[in-house]
């Protein structure tokens, strides 16, 4: 079942057209758009349409929905033309996570090291 759209929350307001992003690819149930502070070449956010706080309820909940996260995560690097690239979840405060809707941050284009910070 959909969660519905959340009043404060500024992904859902892209979803709906109420706050500007740039964005790549649209599905049924997924939005792809360009970060606003990119951290590499290619930095795209993949957000479900439906309202998740974070990764794992996203999971819980639909896990249907997170696997058309992953797949557009795939499309988002085919369109880009990465050889390679970096799916991040951040879940939780400690972990980087600032906005509470669910997204797949895709990171490409330039080399990574491992661990992140
Ligand atoms: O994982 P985290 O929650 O920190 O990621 C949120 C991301 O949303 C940040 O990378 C931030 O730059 C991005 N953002 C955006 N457009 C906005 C607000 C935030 O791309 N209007």
């Amino acid at each position: 079942m959909a969660a519905e759209p959340q009043d404060d929350c500024l992904f859902c307001k892209i979803v709906e057209g109420h706050v500007p992003a740039t964005i790549v690819r649209e599905t049924e149930t997924t939005v792809a758009f360009r970060d606003i502070n990119p951290q590499a070449p290619t930095h795209v956010l993949v957000i479900p349409k439906a309202h998740y706080p974070d990764a794992a309820a996203l999971a819980a909940a639909e896990p249907t929905l997170a696997a058309d996260v992953l797949r557009e995560a795939q499309a988002v690097a085919d369109e880009d033309k990465l050889e390679s690239y970096r799916i991040v979840f951040n879940t939780g405060a400690g972990a980087g996570q600032t906005v509470w809707h669910a997204h797949a941050h895709i990171l490409g284009g330039r080399g990574m090291q491992w661990p992140p910070g």
